[in-house]
């Protein structure tokens, strides 16, 4: 298929939404099969293959299943290259142990997921690799917190559960300046609302159970980057063996085709719901970026084309009045993921961020009154009537 017409949502050119329907997909299609088939099978016959590499095996993620999705999310990222894996971890780990060595050092965002936080003090400290936490909102802070082996600076786009907003312009500028590497876990954001390679990061990572798949049926995870940078942590992840399974590289593969549609609709129905909670007397405070009363609004405007599913707010009455609320709702589903199109809320302080000692938990902002609502695809008005009932 060399003629341009052809190329339409195959090539870089195409617009988001025509890539992630047909980019990556078998040209000429197998057999005329408009949806890639899943192929259940972990070994392929060799014939005269030159390397390793070019052997096709689960493990090496490079089925037809690993490889059509890889295209995509690629593309979908405006990246060069993609790498799926098994879950949101197995990507983040081998992603940061594909460039990082014994004796190097890391600057990480001051709030991040807990899976995230645990790898880095529990196993990457264990093998030589230490990092510090900067204040994401203040800049000015982080040349101090330099060291002279200081490979890599990481934030999430969109943080957990306050939904805050590091300076993200300002830690790609960092970066450059310092000639240090700058990877973001999009997850929260999706490609949809947010870019970070645009922008001038590096590497993104997502967590691909949560919006990427969004239907509460997958554990994956992918890093999106440099051809370079995918073939050092392919190394690493084969030999961790964190591969992403056919029948789940089938799914996720599926349900990117509707994320643009999803992700619209909850970035819409979490504005109207966190528009509802700051005008509720119960209601203490609301935390969402699409908010105009909060601390990254404007930034957010500028840089994100929608502001994401997820909402955190604190009730008045504290903590019991939280579980109460919990205890009360119908529709909305008790749970601590998020993403998917059903509707959930959690209390941090109960479930994710639980092994976080109190007092430093309520130094963070995440008090026991604080609740996490993942907005799902249901019609904005059940969900208010929900928490409607629920508040009353
Ligand atoms: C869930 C999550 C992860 C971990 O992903 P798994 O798929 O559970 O391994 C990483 N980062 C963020 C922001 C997440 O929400």
């Amino acid at each position: 298929m060399s003629n341009d017409a052809n190329d339409i949502g195959r090539s870089k050119r195409s617009k988001l939404e025509t890539n992630l329907i047909h980019a990556g997909e078998p040209s000429p299609r197998i057999l005329g099969a408009v949806t890639l088939p899943i192929f259940q099978t972990s070994i392929y016959e060799t014939g005269n293959v030159a390397e390793y590499r070019d052997i096709r095996y689960i493990r090496l993620a490079n089925t037809p299943n690993h490889v059509a999705l890889q295209e995509k999310l690629a593309q979908v990222e405006g990246g060069q290259s993609a790498l799926v894996a098994g879950s949101g971890m197995a990507a983040i780990s081998s992603a940061l142990l594909s460039v990082l060595k014994s004796g190097d050092h890391i600057l990480v965002q001051d709030s991040l997921y807990g899976g995230t936080e645990a790898f880095l003090s529990e196993d990457c400290s264990e093998m030589g690799i230490s990092f510090d936490h900067f204040d994401a909102s203040n800049p000015d802070s982080w040349r101090a917190k330099l060291r002279p082996r200081t490979k890599l600076i990481y934030v999430e786009s969109i943080s957990n559960p306050l939904l805050r907003i590091p300076a993200l312009r300002e830690v790609t500028r960092f970066a450059k300046e310092h000639g240090i590497l700058s990877f973001i876990d999009n997850t929260f954001a999706t490609p949809i609302n947010f870019r970070p390679l645009e922008l001038g990061f590096d590497v993104v990572l997502h967590s691909a159970t949560k919006y990427l798949n969004g239907h509460s049926d997958v554990c994956a995870g992918v890093m999106i980057g440099t051809q370079d940078f995918t073939r050092k942590a392919w190394g690493k992840l084969s030999h961790f063996g964190g591969a992403l399974d056919p029948h789940a590289a089938y799914l996720l593969h599926r349900a990117l085709k509707t994320l643009k549609v999803r992700v619209a609709a909850q970035n819409h129905n979490a504005l109207t719901i966190s528009r509802f909670l700051e005008q509720h007397a119960a209601v203490r405070v609301v935390h969402y970026p699409g908010l105009e009363s909060h601390p990254q609004h404007v930034q957010a405007r500028e840089l994100f084309s929608g502001f994401g599913g997820m909402v955190a707010f604190e009730l008045q009455g504290g903590e019991e009045a939280a579980e109460r609320l919990l205890a009360r709702l119908r529709c909305i589903i008790v749970a601590p993921s998020l993403g998917g199109v059903e509707s959930s809320i959690t209390r941090p302080a109960a479930t994710s961020h639980y092994v976080i000692p109190k007092a430093e938990r309520d130094a963070m902002g995440i008090s026991g009154a604080l609740l996490r609502f993942s907005v799902g695809l249901e019609h904005a008005d059940d969900l208010i009537s929900d928490l409607s009932q629920a508040l009353a």
